[in-house]
């Protein structure tokens, strides 16, 4: 059976921006998310630098409180959680290896710091738990006495992922894990993130501009636009056929995938525009090459089961890909 281990409804997030020189104004970086995940499943989320991914992962994290709306782990309201109840439940891994890492501390101090805080064990066994932990992430033992700077960026997000994975926390937050490395790195990364999460049958969202990435790893795919969910569903599905005109426009910028770490042009006539001014309507109207009047009125409900589409001209695969339009 199928058990929700994460779940947000209708969470918003709004920011104050401006001040000193220009006029106050709200940015509201999430709109209404509503979204759950599946113990031992994987969510990729994906969308535009700006689209406001980590905003919902610093919420997730408890980083962040949503300025309405809720969030439950396991059921109970994120906020209830003591911090280190917190960060036995879920772990992050961020963007940036060189950053993350406290260059003063040797690799095994950096690794072993969760079990030290909680004061579990002694330090001979921390020691033992750190050494089995960096061979678990492909670590050469020799390096587990090194600092952070003798590290290559590979090796470093090795070392953030031993630390998130050490004291066995069932989700896994991973906010673009591979973008700041080489992208011969990028698939080791990868292949380390999906072995671990099939062995310790962890929960994971994976979050990354590139859908790429996200299609070797995730179950199910979240793809955000300016705040939104725009579709959500199993992620073979999504990348076989793309309901929302969006999807399609960030799927043709992947393929053939580049190597390059950033977007491609999507080819999309209007920019990205700005979470303090959105457009009325559907937000993506200005750039979608269906929009009718019907879309710069009403803003589109969800649709579909799965997937879940946002969008009043979704593309048409035929009644499989659309059961409720079928129905009705
Ligand atoms: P993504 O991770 O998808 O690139 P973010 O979640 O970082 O997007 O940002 C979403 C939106 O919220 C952006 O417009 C960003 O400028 C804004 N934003 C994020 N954090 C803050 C903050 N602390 N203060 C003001 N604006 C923010
Ligand atoms: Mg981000």
């Amino acid at each position: 059976m199928s058990e929700t281990v994460l779940s947000m409804r209708g969470v918003t997030r709004d920011y104050a921006v401006g001040g000193a020189f220009r006029k106050k104004a709200t940015l509201r970086a999430l709109r209404g998310i509503d979204l759950t995940v599946d113990r031992g499943r994987t969510l990729g989320l994906v969308g535009e630098s700006g689209c406001g991914k980590s905003t919902l992962a610093r919420i997730l994290l408890g980083i962040e409180d949503p300025t309405a709306g809720t969030v439950l782990v396991s059921g109970r309201p994120i906020q209830e959680y003591e911090r280190l109840a917190r960060a036995r439940l879920i772990q992050p891994v961020f963007q940036d290896p060189y950053s993350s890492l406290n260059p003063r501390m040797s690799v095994e101090a950096i690794i072993g710091a969760p079990l030290k805080v909680r004061g579990e064990g002694t330090a001979a066994s921390r020691r033992a738990r750190v050494h089995e932990m960096a061979g678990e992430v492909g670590l050469p033992r020799h390096l587990v006495e090194a600092y952070p700077s003798q590290l290559s960026g590979g090796q470093r997000q090795r070392v953030a992922i031993a630390r998130a994975l050490i004291g066995e926390p069932e989700i896994l937050i991973c906010d673009e894990p591979t973008s700041a490395l080489d992208v011969s790195v990028q698939s080791q990364i990868l292949n380390l993130l999906h072995r671990l999460k099939q062995e310790l049958n962890l929960t994971m969202i994976l979050i990354s501009h590139n859908l790429a990435v996200v299609h070797h790893l995730a179950d199910e795919v979240a793809v955000m636009y300016l705040g939104q969910i725009v579709e959500r569903g199993d992620a073979d599905a999504i990348f076989e056929r793309p309901c929302h005109p969006y999807s399609d426009a960030l799927l043709k910028a992947v393929l053939p995938p580049r190597a390059g770490a950033r977007l491609p042009e999507l080819g999309l006539e209007a920019e990205f525009p700005s979470p303090v001014n959105p457009p009325s309507g559907c937000a993506f109207h200005p750039r979608c090459p269906k929009a009718d009047a019907l879309c710069t009125e009403v803003d589109p409900n969800p649709a579909g089961i799965d997937p879940v589409f946002r969008c009043h001209h979704p593309n048409n695969f035929g009644a499989a890909a659309h059961p409720t339009r079928a129905a009705g």
